[in-house]
């Protein structure tokens, strides 16, 4: 505004005399205002850098400003007052005038600064009006110094007001930033908040995952089976306990299974225990096709449990039997076809017992009595098994007492030369007094085996017989054959206690023979080996017992050290029903094994003679004598004087 009115006013009114004045009047109006102009722009650059801009100084450089520029005008109006027209004049204050009152509302922000302003437009040229000579420029000096007591006082007024203004909105833009600070703290809290709470989220997230694979973890260390992944014993028994109570409940039964593998050890033995192991894990897939996972043990090593909740007698069997039928299908592992079966005794709940441990038991005695027997079906436990079972107990108990109390004695049995007649050895069989009971070796010998106490009796036997063979008179040539048992043979001490037993009895060990079932070769067939060749390297002869009952293969007989084949006493029963069939083919063997022969279970002169004329080399049997204490056996005279011929 101050540049236009300037302008207009010097080219408006230029004079030929002042030119120049004018002129340079202007110029200095530009360089004042342009001085304003770049300082204005240098204020605003600055403030808008700066958080906060500082008024004071800026505030001190405008009003100089302002006050430069207001003087200007005075000056303009002194310097050219005299040269002025009326018109001149006139606008001269009329523009002065508009420019001090538009400054009552523009510089209202300071408060002193319009009304300074004001004045010094307004007051000199208005004095020099006042003090002119001519009357309109006296009425103008009146109006401009009331204008000027007027802009002063409404200058005050609206600075006042525009103050009051100014600071309340500086207040509020104070306010608003803070208030905007404020918001963006809480913005940044609250981002802050959500990403720890999504950190929190994935570290939980993390740690239930890992909570819950070290639950799996532990809950897989104590419940399952580390090969099979079947439930283990402890968690099996806590399952059938759950299942007994819940059953019993609704007057229900829960039948468990004990199943036992045949066959196992062999494909462990000779395959290796990984074979053994993929097995074990096959058999446990198969079986847990029956039922739930948790109703599905080990037990240990081969055996199994199963138990069937809601089963009746008839369903468990039913169930029994399909499990072995789907255990004997073969299987195919690590390249090789393997065949198993399974025994399994099964027991109810509560007809046998609501007790898990005792039903397992059970099941597990029900599994034995049938494996035992060789039967191929699955059994249920009966009342009858129970008093067996019972009985055996007794038995096994007397049986740990039976030495000490001097209860065992042998008997003798003469075996005799088919050729002449002579006795050749004589078996020593052993008999158990319980208490005035006489207990059969077929009853107790199976269960001294499974006890252990074999080792110990055993080596009774063994010491006892050579001790009677050495002071036999009759015959310095005649042997004593004695039934050792697998479990004593397989015994790394065996060796040692036969030397001692020699050397103490002073029985020349020819005169020592041993008869080893014939089952025993199925399996151990190294380890058995080994034992015989330390016994052959002694000069102790070695008969194959039970010949032709047990399941040993040809091609492993052919190996082994063995001097004599013992005939079962079933094919010399047998001998009009195709027995005979069965003793060639035996005495066939024999010959190309070059092994000698001895037939058991003769009874008869006829079966004497026809054994004889087959080339049986030794006989065996009540036909000759029965078996005989020690002390009648010293006197015995053999009775039958006709025979052979
Ligand atoms: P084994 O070794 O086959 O013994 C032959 C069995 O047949 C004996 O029965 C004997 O008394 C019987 N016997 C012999 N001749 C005849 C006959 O003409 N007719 C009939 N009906 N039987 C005859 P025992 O003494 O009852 O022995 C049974 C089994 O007990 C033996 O069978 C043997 O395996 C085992 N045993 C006996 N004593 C011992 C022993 O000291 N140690 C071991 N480990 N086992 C023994
Ligand atoms: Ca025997
Ligand atoms: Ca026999």
């Amino acid at each position: 505004m101050s540049m236009m009115s300037a302008c207009i006013l010097t080219y408006a009114f230029i004079p030929e005399q002042n030119r120049e004045a004018k002129l340079m009047w202007l110029a200095l109006m530009a360089s004042i205002l342009t001085l304003r102009f770049v300082d204005f722009i240098v204020w605003i650059t600055h403030s808008s850098k700066q958080a906060k801009p500082s008024g004071q100084l800026g505030l001190w450089r405008f009003s100089v400003g302002c006050i430069l520029t207001a003087m200007c005008w005075s000056a303009y109006a002194l310097l050219f007052f005299k040269s002025m027209d009326i018109i001149e004049f006139s606008t001269t204050v009329i523009i002065i005038a508009a420019m001090a009152g538009g400054s009552s509302t523009v510089l209202s922000g300071s408060q002193y600064l319009s009304a300074v302003y004001s004045i010094i437009m307004l007051l000199p040229i208005s004095i020099m009006g006042l003090l002119a000579e001519q009357d309109y420029r006296n009425l103008l000096g009146i109006l401009g110094l009331l204008f000027c007591a007027t802009m002063v006082l409404s200058g005050l007024k609206s600075s006042r007001f525009t103050r009051q203004a100014v600071t309340t909105k500086n207040e509020y833009a104070i306010l608003a930033s803070e208030l905007a600070e404020k918001n963006s703290e809480v913005y940044n809290t609250n981002k802050m908040l959500k990403e720890a709470t999504d950190k929190l989220n994935e570290i939980k997230v993390g740690l239930e995952q890992e909570v819950k694979k070290r639950t799996d973890k532990i809950f897989q260390l104590s419940n399952l089976d580390e090969l099979t992944g079947l439930t283990n014993r402890n968690a099996f028994t806590r399952e059938l306990e759950n299942l007994i109570e819940k059953t019993v409940d609704s007057e229900s039964s829960v039948a468990l299974l004990f199943i036992d593998l045949n066959g196992f050890k062999k494909i462990n033995d000779t395959l290796g225990h990984q074979v053994g192991d993929l097995t074990l894990i096959e058999v446990g897939n198969r079986l847990a096709a029956f039922t739930e996972q948790n109703r599905c043990g080990r037990w240990g090593g081969d055996e199994f449990l199963v138990a069937l909740p809601y089963s009746s007698q008839e369903t468990a069997t039913s169930i029994a039997s399909a499990i072995m039928t789907s255990i004997a299908q073969p299987m195919a592992i690590a390249g090789n076809e393997l065949h198993l079966s399974a025994t399994i005794g099964i027991a109810l709940a509560p007809v046998h017992s609501l007790n898990a441990a005792d039903l397992i038991q059970l099941a597990d005695l029900t599994m034995c009595e049938q494996k035992q027997l060789g039967l191929r079906k699955p059994r249920v436990f009966s009342t009858e098994l129970k008093s067996k079972i019972e009985a055996s107990q007794i038995i096994l108990e007397g049986l740990q007492q039976a030495l000490d109390k001097k209860q065992l004695y042998l008997c003798y049995q003469p075996i005799q030369c088919a050729k002449d007649n002579t006795s050749w050895s004589f078996e020593a069989l052993l008999r158990w007094n319980f208490n005035g009971q006489f207990i059969g070796p077929d009853v107790f010998i199976p269960l001294a085996e499974k006890s252990g106490l074999i080792k110990e009796i055993g080596a009774w036997v063994l010491n006892r017989a050579c001790m009677d063979a050495r002071h036999w008179q009759f015959n310095q040539l005649a042997a004593v054959s004695v039934n050792v048992s697998v479990i004593q043979l397989m015994d790394d001490g065996f060796i040692r206690i036969l030397d001692n037993i020699l050397r103490s009895s002073g029985l020349p060990p020819e005169r020592l023979h041993l008869e080893i079932t014939e089952s025993v070769f199925v399996d151990n067939e190294k380890k058995i080996r080994a034992q015989l060749e330390q016994i052959q390297s002694r000069n102790i002869h070695v008969s194959i017992d039970d010949f032709g009952t047990g399941y040993s293969s040809l091609s492993q007989l052919q190996t082994l050290p063995v001097n004599y084949v013992k005939i079962d006493k079933a094919f010399v029963d047998n001998f009009e029903n195709k027995g005979d069939a069965i003793i060639r083919a035996t005495l066939f063997i024999a010959r190309e094994l070059n092994c000698k022969t001895v037939a058991e279970g003769v009874e008869t002169k006829e079966q004497a003679m026809a054994l004889s004329a087959m080339g049986v080399d030794y006989l065996q049997g009540y036909y000759f004598a029965k078996p005989m204490k020690n002390e009648d056996l010293i006197v015995w005279q053999n009775p039958i004087s006709n025979f052979p011929t």
